[in-house]
C-alpha cells in the first residue's frame, strides 16, 4: 500500500482536525463503525500551552465519544476532565491483531507494553478541572522521568514528567493550575479482520468489539 492508500484507509470515514500552528491534530470518527471515535490526537511540544485544552473541547463539541488511550494515571485524568469515563482496562494480549503501533517503539528496549483504557463520555458531564495529585506520584512507573520545567503560564518550576516516549506533561500544581499534555494521547480504532465471528470472552478483535463491551460495563 502507498503512503496515500495507506492514509486513506486509517483516516476513512473521519474528519481531521489540525491546530492552527499545524503542530497539533486529531481525527475524528464520523461514519459507521469509527462515529464518535476521537483517535490520533496528537501534540506536538512546539505546541503553543492553551491549545491542547481548546483542541479536546473542539473534538468534544464535533461529537467525540470514546477513545483508546494508554493506561495511565496522568492520560486518564486527563481525559476525566473533558468528560470520558475509563469503562475497561486491556491487556495487549486481550486484542486479536490490534494495531501494530499501539505498541510504544520503548517496548522494543524492554519494556512491557502498558495497559489500554477504552473511555467512554458520560452525557450529562458537568465537573470542571480539578487538581489531581502530585504527578512526582507516578515516579514508580516503569519508563517514567522527570525534568525541572516552568509553567508556560505562570512560570512557576515544577516537575514534568515524561513516559515511554509516549507522552509527557505537567499540572501546575503550586502555581495556576495549568495542565499541560503533549506527545500520543490516543490510539486508532482497529477495524478488524472480522475473523472472529463467534466473540471469546475476555478477547477482543477490534475497536467497535472493544466498544461494544465497554457500553455494556
Ligand atoms: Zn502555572
Amino acid at each position: 500500500m502507498d503512503d496515500k492508500a495507506q492514509a486513506d484507509k486509517r483516516y476513512g470515514g473521519c474528519k481531521c482536525f489540525v491546530s492552527e500552528s499545524g503542530f497539533s491534530m486529531f481525527a475524528l470518527g464520523v461514519e459507521g463503525d469509527r462515529a464518535g471515535w476521537l483517535y490520533d490526537v496528537f501534540v506536538s511540544p512546539r505546541e503553543r500551552k492553551p491549545v491542547v485544552a481548546a483542541l479536546i473541547r473542539l473534538a468534544v463539541k464535533q461529537g467525540a465519544r470514546q477513545l483508546v488511550t494508554y493506561e495511565h494515571p496522568f492520560l486518564e485524568w486527563f481525559f476525566l476532565q473533558f468528560g470520558f469515563e475509563t469503562r475497561i482496562r486491556v491487556k495487549h494480549s486481550q486484542l486479536n491483531n490490534p494495531p501494530q503501533e499501539w505498541i510504544p517503539d520503548s517496548v522494543a528496549s524492554g519494556f512491557s507494553c502498558p495497559d489500554f483504557l477504552c473511555m467512554v463520555r458520560k452525557d450529562d458531564y458537568t465537573i470542571g478541572p480539578s487538581m489531581m495529585s502530585d504527578t512526582e506520584d507516578f515516579a514508580s512507573r516503569a519508563g517514567t522521568v522527570f525534568c525541572d520545567q516552568y509553567c508556560a503560564s505562570c512560570g512557576s518550576e515544577l516537575p514534568a514528567l515524561r513516559w515511554l516516549n509516549v507522552f509527557g506533561g505537567y499540572q501546575c500544581r503550586r502555581g495556576c493550575g495549568t495542565l499541560h499534555v503533549e506527545g500520543a494521547l490516543t490510539l486508532a480504532p482497529w477495524d478488524g479482520d472480522g475473523s472472529a465471528s463467534v466473540p471469546q470472552p475476555g478477547r477482543f478483535s477490534s475497536g467497535a468489539d472493544l466498544l461494544r463491551f465497554a457500553k455494556q460495563g
